[in-house]
């Protein structure tokens, strides 16, 4: 993203919800997006996926568009509730994409550059999420988190470059929520995928990201971009290191600045 401005409404009474927003993400990295509500990060991942254009400044996804990315099916979104079809078994809910979405492949080639999608088998992931048990049940035979995590498998099945995640834990209890983080981790360690990720839990962001980036509302904007230098794999006994609260302190504290330049 470029000098990225979005503006909602006009004169008096419009919102700066992103003003001059510069980030660059390689790929393969998992960046997480923190800050007060209203500090512009749905906006910026809705720009990200195609679903908004900026009011000036420059959007690119591997070097192209985000709609042109859109329409090759680079880009995947898991919202925060998992909408998923109720009257489909899981596994025809995680491989509709795969079916409706037989043009993506081609065009996806024609932008160039990549290395051919493996579409990963559904089943197989379905397993590895701990759905196996469930695949063949309806939606509302599921808990939340089961739900949840048949979004996030959904997502993952179209292999896209960039998967565009908004509070995707927000709903669930700590435990739940944990449990899927190590499962979003396998799956993102499995795939490469480059995710962004929105959240509001600093100990999340930390547990999950390559880098951090604090944002601040009003005009909504980056005010820091934390990379998190933590090894990896990050099970549980991370929540045990130094280093680890360590971070979360830094965030906090940038996060307070961003609270404070918001309240006054
Ligand atoms: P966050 O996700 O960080 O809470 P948002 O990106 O949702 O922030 O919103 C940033 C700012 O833009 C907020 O002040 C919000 O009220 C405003 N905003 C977002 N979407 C719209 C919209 N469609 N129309 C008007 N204002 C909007």
């Amino acid at each position: 993203m470029r000098s990225v401005h979005r503006v909602y409404g006009f004169g008096p009474s419009a919102t700066n919800a992103l003003d001059g927003v510069d980030l660059t993400v390689p790929p393969g990295r998992f960046v997480s997006l923190i800050g007060p509500s209203g500090c512009g990060k749905s906006t910026l991942l809705r720009l990200v996926a195609g679903l908004e254009r900026p009011d000036r400044g420059e959007v690119r996804v591997h070097g192209v568009t985000p709609a042109q990315a859109c329409a090759a099916k680079m880009i995947g979104l898991v919202p925060q509730s998992p909408a998923l079809l109720p009257w489909l078994s899981v596994l025809r809910n995680v491989t509709l994409p795969q079916k409706i979405n037989r043009g993506a492949a081609g065009r996806r080639e024609r932008i160039g550059g990549f290395e051919k999608r493996q579409v990963p088998d559904m089943r197989d992931l379905l397993v590895k999420a701990g759905l196996g048990e469930a695949m063949h049940k309806l939606p509302a035979q599921l808990s939340g988190g089961m739900q949840q995590r048949a979004a996030i498998v959904r997502a993952f099945g179209l292999r896209p470059d960039v998967l565009v995640m908004d509070e995707p834990f927000s709903a669930l209890d700590e435990f739940t929520r944990e449990s899927l983080q190590d499962q979003l981790l396998d799956l993102w360690d499995e795939l490469k995928t480059t995710v962004l990720f929105v959240t509001h839990s600093v100990s999340e962001a930390v547990r999950l990201s390559d880098t951090v980036v604090v944002m601040a509302p009003r005009p909504g904007r980056i005010v820091e971009t934390i990379d998190i230098g933590l090894p990896r794999p990050r099970g549980e006994r991370l929540f045990k290191e130094r280093r680890f609260h360590e971070y979360e302190d830094l965030i906090r504290d940038r996060l307070r600045h961003a609270w404070h330049g918001a309240a006054a």
